[in-house]
């Protein structure tokens, strides 16, 4: 036998990739395993898609997006200098650790949160410390805010976090951009319109606070990969900086056309966001009523356990029934698992199938 050499570098060899949920194709599954809006884009964004795809598609896009990112600075009150936007929020977060985080002491992230963080951190040599969540799965604040003071190479935290959807209220987060002046503080909001509070408007008094959201949960548009991050230009232009190294057209014609278009329509977005927390929060009642411990969730998801049930066999017992939710093998929260808020029907599928499942109760 002869052996194959390896063309890996060493440390391509030692990284451990982020493992996103998986895409299934099930006939009538209901997908309730990361975190899609259940509800289809604005009509207005799918129009404005089609036209583009009719005219210009042999040019490059405009490497700036800055049509876009005027828009998303109208939405927020803020300046187009003030907004980045990328191939989708992870690729933003990405580029913001490449930028602000290699330094000499380690960056601290809670030990509950994205599992994308701890990968980005491999990926680019950043030491990471695990900040202990506290046994309620909350982000003890305080205790962050006291080791960043000692020195660190900045803080990401998810508001709401994921997986647990549980939200901080924005003194909290003023606590921390305080506590590390010096020290890029980023406030990963993928969920925030689903009921907690943005950072948005904090940006003009602290010069080191980067907002990154996304229009994949609360936009239904995962599809098109789009992400921004907002923050004072110094910041912004540390993301141009790494994006113009790396690639310099991430958001094509249609991303760009059809993210601006679903931007425009409020009306598409509160009626839809309004649906999907009306219908979060029923479901809380039916899964409390079934025996399920809840997490309070300010997200398009919750974050459950059942004390008499193990989670990886409640997730197999769903998935044998074409009902998707995601379970977590990870330390602390191996028994919990993360389910995404479908329409009123999915989630009386999901309930049903529950019911079904657990014994008598
Ligand atoms: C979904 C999610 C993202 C990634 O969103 P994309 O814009 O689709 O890349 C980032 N952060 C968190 C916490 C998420 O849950």
């Amino acid at each position: 036998m002869s052996k194959v050499p390896s063309f890996w570098s060493p440390r391509i060899a030692g990284l451990e990739p982020y493992v996103p949920g998986e895409q299934p194709r099930i006939a009538n599954l209901v997908k309730l395993n990361t975190n899609e809006n259940p509800y289809p884009p604005s009509p207005r964004a799918i129009d404005a898609i089609c036209a583009a795809a009719e005219s210009g598609l042999q040019l490059y896009p405009d490497p700036e997006s800055t049509r876009l990112r005027e828009a998303i600075a109208i939405r927020h009150g803020l300046d187009s200098k003030q907004v980045f936007a990328g191939n989708g929020s992870d690729e933003v977060l990405a580029h913001a650790f490449f930028a602000f985080f290699q330094q000499a002491e380690p960056l601290l992230i809670p030990d509950v949160t994205y599992s994308f963080y701890r990968v980005y951190a491999q990926l680019y040599d950043i030491a990471c410390e695990l900040h202990a969540v506290d046994d309620a799965l909350r982000i003890d604040d305080a205790a962050l805010a006291a080791r960043a003071a000692a020195g660190c190479a900045g803080i990401v935290i998810a508001n709401p976090n994921a997986p647990t959807g549980i939200g901080l209220p924005l003194s909290r987060i003023e606590a921390l951009l305080g506590a590390c002046p010096d020290r890029v503080v980023l406030v990963d909001e993928a969920y925030v319109d689903f009921g907690a509070e943005s950072a948005l408007p904090l940006i003009a008094r602290y010069p080191n606070l980067l907002v990154v959201q996304t229009l994949s949960k609360s936009r239904s548009l995962a599809g098109l990969r789009l992400g921004f991050a907002c923050g004072q230009a110094h910041l912004i232009d540390a993301l141009q900086r790494v994006k113009n190294s790396f690639n310099s057209y991430p958001i094509d014609r249609l991303a760009c056309a059809g993210a601006i278009a679903a931007l425009e329509d409020e009306a598409w977005f509160a009626k839809t966001r309004d649906d999907i927390v009306d219908t979060r929060e029923g479901l809380v009642l039916q899964l409390e009523d079934l025996g399920f411990e809840v997490l309070p969730s300010q997200a398009n998801f919750l974050f459950v356990r059942h004390p008499g049930h193990d989670a990886a066999e409640l997730a197999a017992s769903l998935r044998a029934r074409a009902v998707l939710v995601r379970h977590f093998k990870q330390p602390r929260i191996a028994q919990y698992l993360r389910i995404t808020i479908g329409t009123r029907d999915q989630c009386t599928t999901l309930v049903g199938a529950l019911a079904d499942i657990l014994p008598a109760h």
